[in-house]
């Protein structure tokens, strides 16, 4: 639906149930950060307030979503809830064959280990967790592409999701087209904070590599965020729809993979799609194998009902209005008390340079995973650490030290108020007032593999 062009990014929607929160005293969350060891990841949920950890599988599902869920047709083989979710992705996003799966990284196995060879090169604009691993564990290697503004938390150029067409043409021409599988495109880059990348930059690509016969497969996950931004900043698109714009994107891309936990507003589940028949036939073979029978992939009918219904209701204007000017307005009520964010501001988060904002600690000190657990103690507020604990060590063992040290304020969809936000800005910013006084942390605990989800940590 197009926007009405309200200017207010209030919700089109009320609530109908609420789910209540357990309110606990600073004395009581001085006592839980100190039990998990100054990581939020290892709080209780019970113990948390405001619950910023992630926008994945965190969403407030609509009544239409529930009374699709009781539709739920949990058949072993030809689901017709199945075929509902398939008609939705062929309709709104175009792409011709699907293959449910349990979430993202189920697709992103199956699609990786069917297109990529040993020693291919896959170039994408920035790495997601999860993307890369499996382009790894099928022998290739990432390489990446996204313009150099994207690396710069100041830089406020309003497509930093964009690809830089030197740096492809460079790899192109340095490893062969036949090395190159495919070229990995996400929308509203993650890692980038939740950047846009433009269709100008995208039909520039798509025409480059169709020249080069290389595939384009698109990580859709954030694509409706990404299709907001195009309509609110790009020349030309001023009076399109969401639904007009994703599809557009969609048609530059020969594949795709999503989490459905995001955009589409489940809890569970995801999907790969594929314009190639050779392609599908494949991934029908080894879904089989990894998830479940073609037709449901993982997935119980009912949460592939509810998938239909999210997917169309992800492309509302309004929606993604309220989605967007929500994460917007925490934003700018930081920027107002002076906390250091990362710009322009994002399509699901808010980042906070922790460097900016705690300038006295060295990167050893751990500044993001400390103004985490200092923003937890003060509010209750759970967020997460992307920085120097998160890049883990290299393998000689030496520490990473990223250039950002950030922590992220992630705002799943339809579940807080306004108040909520105000909540978590006046937070930030007593913290921010009394920055001077916080020391450091030192790790006592380091887990072998992504030691970000349990290290623990003690006061300086
Ligand atoms: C979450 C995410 C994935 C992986 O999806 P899961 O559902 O968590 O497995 C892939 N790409 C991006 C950009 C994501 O944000």
């Amino acid at each position: 639906m197009k926007s009405t062009k309200s200017k207010s990014w209030a919700e089109p929607y009320r609530m109908k149930m609420v789910e209540l929160l357990k309110m606990t005293t600073r004395q009581d969350r001085i006592k839980a950060i100190k039990n998990a060891g100054y990581n939020t990841f290892l709080l209780n949920s019970d113990d948390v307030y405001i619950d910023l950890l992630t926008d994945s599988g965190t969403n407030a599902m609509s009544d239409r979503q529930w009374s699709a869920f009781m539709l739920g047709d949990e058949a072993y083989a030809g689901s017709k809830s199945f075929y509902k979710m398939e008609a939705a992705i062929q309709k709104f996003y175009g792409y011709k064959y699907v293959i449910p799966t349990h979430q993202g990284r189920g697709a992103e196995n199956i699609l990786s280990k069917i297109l990529i060879k040993k020693g291919d090169v896959v170039p994408g604009n920035m790495y997601f967790t999860t993307t890369r691993l499996h382009q790894e564990l099928a022998g290739g290697m990432f390489t990446d592409i996204i313009i150099d503004e994207a690396h710069d938390p100041l830089n406020e150029f309003p497509f930093k999701g964009n690809v830089d067409l030197n740096k492809l043409d460079k790899i192109v021409k340095k490893y062969g087209a036949k090395k190159i599988p495919y070229v990995s495109i996400a929308t509203n880059v993650n890692m980038a904070g939740g950047q846009p990348i433009s269709m100008k930059n995208l039909k520039e690509l798509y025409k480059y590599t169709r020249k080069h016969k290389i595939r384009i497969i698109h990580d859709m996950t954030r694509v409706a965020e990404n299709a907001y931004f195009i309509q609110q900043r790009e020349k030309g698109y001023e009076k399109a729809t969401i639904r007009e714009i994703v599809k557009e994107i969609c048609s530059y891309t020969d594949g795709a993979t999503m989490s459905a936990k995001k955009d589409a507003l489940v809890n569970i589940g995801g999907f790969m799609a594929t314009n190639e028949w050779d392609v599908y036939e494949e991934a029908r073979n080894m879904v089989v194998v990894y998830e479940g029978l073609h037709t449901y992939g993982g997935l119980a009918g009912r949460d592939m009902e509810a998938i239909a219904v999210g997917i169309e209701e992800s492309l509302d204007d309004n929606h993604q209005h309220a989605r967007v000017g929500q994460v917007e307005y925490l934003g700018n009520k930081m920027i107002d008390y002076g906390i250091p964010i990362v710009k322009p501001i994002g399509g699901h988060g808010i980042f906070v340079d922790a460097k900016a904002f705690l300038p006295h600690l060295t990167q050893d000190q751990f500044p993001a995973q400390t103004l985490a657990a200092e923003i937890y103690i003060d509010s209750g507020v759970r967020t997460m650490e992307r920085g120097i604990v998160s890049a883990g060590r290299k393998a000689n063992g030496e520490n990473y030290y990223p250039k950002l040290e950030l922590v992220r304020f992630t705002i799943p969809r339809r579940v807080y108020t306004q108040a909520h936000m105000d909540v978590i800005a006046e937070s930030a910013a007593a913290v921010f007032d009394r920055r001077k006084s916080i020391k450091g942390l030192q790790m006592i605990y380091e887990p072998k593999y992504l030691r970000f989800f349990q290290a623990k940590f003690k006061k300086l």
